[in-house]
């Protein structure tokens, strides 16, 4: 396969014997009974930002949805394709989970890409522009808002964003019925990647509060 990407190979060939040894029982098991995470992270694609790694978390334990921004669209059974939702639905119907975590980071590419008043199409399809129409609300809002630096613009979207994906998320009948019986808890988080710290949203305030490690 002289193709395929080295890293990835000698990362496979390092995963199978390391980790794979260790958990090879485990892998076994939830092969034979399926899988029952308990949690579903919805997360953004970023590079930097991975759920399993942030969390430390092994084989079968997190259901984990990465979109750009980690961003929860409205409900909308329209008939189109909506892969986010697919994912939420099977999470909350099938696996019933317990928890679910809407997972922002600092430096979101997909956040400042909706601060940004010049950014251009990548593609004329502007995949991006369109899907980050989801806060376009809030970010020019924010955009004019002269007093906050470049920083505190894009860190007050990333938080605010997760916080407009909850919502959002309460907009799923089944997600709705099942928090208000006590069966599923929402969560925001939002990891700052340059010192590797996570902040928690209070859920009474809706403010972030970092964690202690
Ligand atoms: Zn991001």
């Amino acid at each position: 396969m002289k193709s395929f990407p080295t890293t990835l190979l000698n990362g496979y060939r390092n995963f199978m014997s390391g980790r794979y040894v260790a958990e090879r029982e485990r892998y076994r098991v939830l092969a034979d009974q399926g899988q029952k995470p308990h949690t579903l992270v919805i997360a953004c694609c970023d590079s930097r930002a991975a759920p399993e790694t942030i969390f430390d978390a092994g084989p079968g334990e997190l259901f984990v949805v990465r979109n750009v921004a980690n961003m929860v669209p409205p409900y909308e059974p329209d008939g189109q394709y909506h892969s986010t939702s697919a994912a939420l639905e099977f999470a909350v119907q099938a696996l019933r989970v317990k928890d679910i975590i809407v997972m922002g980071h600092g430096r979101c590419g997909g956040i400042g890409a909706a601060l940004d008043p010049n950014a251009e199409p990548l593609s004329p399809g502007d995949f991006i522009g369109k899907w980050m129409g989801l806060v376009r609300t809030a970010a020019e809002q924010i955009q004019g808002n002269s007093v906050m630096t470049t920083t505190e613009r894009q860190t007050a979207l990333e938080r605010i964003s997760i916080r407009n994906s909850i919502a959002n998320l309460r907009t799923f009948p089944c997600v709705k019925i099942l928090e208000e019986r006590g069966k599923i808890q929402i969560h925001g988080a939002w990891f700052d990647i340059a010192n590797g710290e996570l902040w928690v949203m209070d859920p009474q305030s809706k403010d972030f509060v970092r964690l202690e490690a």
